[in-house]
């Protein structure tokens, strides 16, 4: 069996460290311009490595464009059913580009807690996951 220790949902929604669930992963608050993506090099608490290596965070670009063509297809149903789908490309647009810190810091966030796991292991959870 493999002793899987990932934080859970709770800590991923407050930006907290994908293993031990406590340290922050952002260095400031999300209503900080231009450095709301700003990420710590190491959990200040269990001292994991944010970057396994270096480009890590180039993967979040397919996160965020997910989560943006996800966004887009709901509030298009959305606005569909509400009567309201001519204001549908201005108020998806808007809607948009208000979360754009949120969607940015949210990629970064799907990245430690689903990819960091799967493809860094030994790093992840300290030891080779094989070892009894
Ligand atoms: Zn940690």
């Amino acid at each position: 069996m493999e002793d899987y220790n990932r934080a859970g949902l709770a800590p991923f929604l407050a930006c907290k460290c994908p293993r031990c669930g406590k340290g922050r992963v952002f260095k400031k608050s999300i209503l900080s311009l231009g450095q709301f993506s700003d990420t710590y090099d190491n959990c200040p608490n269990c001292d994991l490595s944010y970057e396994p290596e270096t480009g890590f965070f180039f993967g979040a670009m397919y996160w965020s464009y997910a989560l943006i063509v996800g966004t887009i297809i709901t509030g298009g149903i959305a606005m569909k059913f509400l009567g309201l789908w001519d204001y549908a490309i201005g108020g998806i647009m808007a809607f948009l580009l208000l979360n754009i810190p949120i969607i940015i810091r949210y990629s970064r966030m799907l990245m430690l807690y689903v990819v960091y796991p799967m493809m860094y292991k030994e790093k992840f959870y300290g030891h080779p996951m094989d070892e009894e």
